[in-house]
Formats: C-alpha cells, structure tokens, sequence
C-alpha cells in the first residue's frame, strides 16, 4: 500500500514553525517512501477561526516549499481539501456511532457542565464528562432520548469510552503506549451547533482520504486513545502514528511566543533564507547520518527515517539557525539575494545599479547573516563615511600618520588601472621600501575610506568604490585632519 499523509493546521493563526516541522516532516516521507503528502485544512471549530489564516498558512507552506500532491478540485485539482466544505458527511458518521453503541446522545446544560467541573475541582480530580445526568451508565433510556430528540433539546453526541478497558497503540516513535479507559474522556464528537469536533472529522477524513500514517505534533498524543477508540468503533484499519516531540527553547522550556518569535512568516520577513530555514528545521528532532549539517532538501528526502525521529524535545537554537543562514548565504547566487533585499535598499534611498550591490553583497557576505544587513554593516559602500569610530581613529591616526602615507595615496592617485593587484603592487612596494609593516598603512586606509575598524579586504573594497571614490574620501579626509 502506497504510503499517504497529511498535515491538517487548523487556520486559527500563523504557521508556528512546530507546524512547519510537522509539515515538513509529513512531505519528507511522503517523497522518501513515493507517497502522496496532502493538505487538509481543518476548520471545524468555527469560534477558534481567524480571518486569513488559512491564505497565510498556505502561503507559509508555499514560501518554504512545501507542496501538497493533491486535493479536492479547485487551483486546478490541487486542493487544499477543507473540511468545513464536508460539513455534511460527519454527522452521518455519528450516527452510524451511536447505531453501534459506540456514541451516545448527552443533554446537559452549559450549566450541569460548569457544576460538574466545579465538583471535580473541589474534590482534585481532573476534569472529565462523569455521566452523572445518565441513567443506566450512558443513556437515559431509549424513551426519553427520542423525547428529547423529538422536542429540538439542545444535544451533543459523546463517544462511549469503555470504563474497564485499556486501550493500546504502537507510536512508530514512542513504542508502545497504553492508556486506561477511565482516564480518557467521553470525547464530544458532534456539537450542539451539529458542527463535528477535531475528533470526529480527523479520523473520518483520515480514514476515507486513505491516511496511512499520522504524523504530528507531541500535543496530540492524549487525543490518540480517543482515535483509536474511533477507528475500532467504525470498524476501519487504524493508520500508524508517529507523534513528534516538543520543540524547546535553549533552556528548556516549551517554545513559545515569549522567547521570540515563533512564526514562519517572522522568520520569512527577518530574511532568512528558505533553504536554510527549512535545512534548520528539518533537524528539529532528526539527524540525517555523518556530521555534516548542510543539507539540501534533496539530501533530506533521501535520508529521512521516521524510526529514526528522537523522542526527547529537540532545541530551537536560534544561534544555530542563524549560522546556518549565514552559511546559506555565502553559498547564494548573488541575484538572488539582491532579490531579497530589493525593497530594503530602495526603502534605504540606495540608488546604486544592481550590478554594483552584487558586487557589495559578494564582498561582504562572509561577514553577515543577512543579506540585507549590507545596508548598515557596509553603508560606506553607498555613501562617504558620516562619521569615524572614534576610538580607532584615535588608535590609528597619530600625529605623523599623514606624513607617513602620503606619498602612498599620491602613488594611488597616479595609478592608471585601479585593481585589487595594482594596488597591492604599490603598497608592498611602499612598505618595503620604507621599512614599514603592512598594518601601518592598512589601518589607516581603513579609516579614511569606511571610517570603520572591521570589513573585507581593503584593496578589494577599493576597487568597487572605485578610484575618485576613494581619492575622494582621502582627501576629505585629510582635509578634515587639516582643519582639525
Ligand atoms: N488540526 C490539528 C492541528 O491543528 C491536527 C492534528 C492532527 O494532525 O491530527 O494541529
């Protein structure tokens, strides 16, 4: 049987990047095993819906692509499916429950629901529906149900837990789990508003959409017993489940929206590069072997083994994910980087052609994270330094500093060709001939022309600025100095 998953967000905010892990690992095994990755948007919890969250998330998917294989017809036959588009099929299915004894009608009031909380709070026990409005454990008779049913009372439809019985499953990940029946709660199935929950409509779609594995996040896995409760009761081969473990922060503690952002989209508009943002977290909780840590997402696919997913939460090192980007970036066209910083430069009045930003980008990019950080770590590539770091121009500008290379910027002055090798000529040529060492002309070159003590090679710098550029830093420089 060939092997089918799906990632089932449901649109009630942003992609967090724990959903763009779990997607991303349902699609890697889809492709790894030849199998079919789908997108199954579920929106049954009218009141948690946010607007636009489902454009957004399709769209985070989209940016990191992640595809979906198929879907119901619209976009071209290619989905995503929407269960509030299969509203209609889920009560049929809690019928055929509550046919089988597997689901029973339950009537109470918001109130009786709020008392029996109340009850339970006082007495330390967790909260679960106790049947105390029952006759007979789980029905109040067959009369009185119809009676209710017949005069619109207000109904949900719960699912009939076995009391004394444990109930088991295999976690491709995990092992073995077991739960026992009175721990797990009589889950509601079809709301009063005839609306199914999460519950009814995950195993129903995973079932008729032909799901082999479910794979997905850590906090599903108290959900699991119910399913499984569910599958047995319609009589339907359950799908394996793999649940996947929690991401942290680099203390420990669960990844939340506290410790910084935790949406796709924030990470997306920050800059990071999508290669390198997916490579990052497709390490969250898996390691392709060997030591190595660059990865395409071709490598990935081959690789991936859903055995071999840890168990243990996996760290969101943020430190990490940002040296993988700069990684990335070295290794980065350079059209597409201009690309990304596009509209930062023209939002930063930058003017210059796109052939000279390549060329910045390229000179500088073993010194950022991200592409965009050119505009401030290499402003005095655009424009005559506003100002001097105050404490290494004290440092390298002493009083007889002019004095020892001027006759250095006279010889740049003359030179015809304007290169990183000419002027590496005319500066060895001038500290050899004056017994001096390289750093003694470098630093102060530095200064005049960046105005700042770090950047990429000075001659190599020189030569994208060009030569009035640079002759004309130095002599306001100088003049500076002169007028000091
Ligand atoms: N709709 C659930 C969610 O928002 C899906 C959980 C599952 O994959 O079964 O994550």
């Amino acid at each position: 049987m060939s092997v089918r998953v799906r990632f089932a967000p449901s649109p009630t905010g942003y992609l967090h990047v724990g959903g763009l892990r779990t997607a991303l690992y349902n699609y890697l095994f889809a492709k790894n095993q030849g199998g079919t990755f789908i997108l199954r948007i579920e929106d049954t919890d009218r009141t948690r819906l946010v607007e636009g969250a489902q454009e957004a998330l399709i769209q985070s998917l989209k940016w990191a692509g992640i595809e979906h294989d198929e879907g119901p017809g619209k976009d071209g036959g290619k989905g995503p499916y929407i269960q509030s588009e299969r509203f209609d099929l889920y009560r049929k299915y809690s019928e055929e429950l509550i046919a089988n004894d597997s689901a029973y009608y339950a009537f109470d009031t918001s109130e009786e629901i709020d008392a029996m909380r109340e009850r339970q709070k006082k007495s330390g026990i967790a909260p679960k529906y106790d049947r105390s409005s029952m006759k007979n454990q789980y029905t109040l008779g067959d009369v009185e149900t119809k009676k209710l049913l017949d005069s619109n009372a207000p109904h949900v439809v719960r699912l009939k837990v076995p009391f004394n019985e444990e109930i088991h499953f295999k976690d491709v990940i995990r092992g073995d789990v077991s739960v026992k029946g009175r721990d797990v709660d009589d889950q509601i199935l079809l709301k009063s508003d005839g609306f199914p929950t999460y519950h009814l409509a995950n195993v129903v779609d995973d079932h008729l959409m032909e799901i082999t594995h479910v794979i997905r996040g850590e906090e599903w896995l108290p959900s699991t017993p119910k399913h499984i409760l569910l599958y047995k009761a319609f009589g339907w081969e359950a799908p394996k489940f793999a649940h996947l473990p929690l991401l942290l922060n680099n203390n420990k503690t669960k990844l939340s929206k506290r410790h910084g952002d935790v949406a796709v989209e924030d990470f997306r508009q920050k800059g990071y590069i999508k290669e390198a943002f997916v490579n990052f977290v497709s390490l969250l909780g898996w390691n392709p072997s060997g030591e190595n840590e660059i990865h395409s997402i071709d490598d990935l696919i081959n690789g991936f083994n859903l055995e071999k997913v840890n168990k243990g939460g996996a760290i969101f090192d943020r430190p990490k994910l940002e040296w993988m980007n700069s990684m990335y970036l070295r290794q980065s066209p350079l059209e597409d980087l201009y690309k990304q910083i596009e509209n930062k430069l023209s939002d930063s009045n930058i003017t210059k052609d796109k052939e000279y930003i390549k060329s910045v980008i390229n000179l500088l990019k073993e010194r950022i994270t991200f592409a965009h950080e050119i505009i401030e770590f290499g402003d005095y590539m655009f424009d005559k330094p506003k100002s001097f770091d105050e404490k290494y121009e004290k440092k390298q500008w002493k009083e007889d500093t002019l004095q020892k290379i001027e006759p250095l910027i006279q010889n740049f002055k003359a030179l015809d060709t304007w290169n990183v090798d000419t002027m590496h000529k005319i500066a060895e040529d001038y500290i050899n001939s004056n017994n001096m060492k390289f750093g003694q002309i470098m630093h102060p070159i530095r200064l005049m022309i960046t105005g700042k003590p770090v950047g990429a090679g000075m001659f190599e710098t020189m030569e994208i600025l060009g030569k009035d550029e640079c002759i004309d830093r130095f002599n306001d420089f100088i003049q500076k100095k002169k007028n000091a």
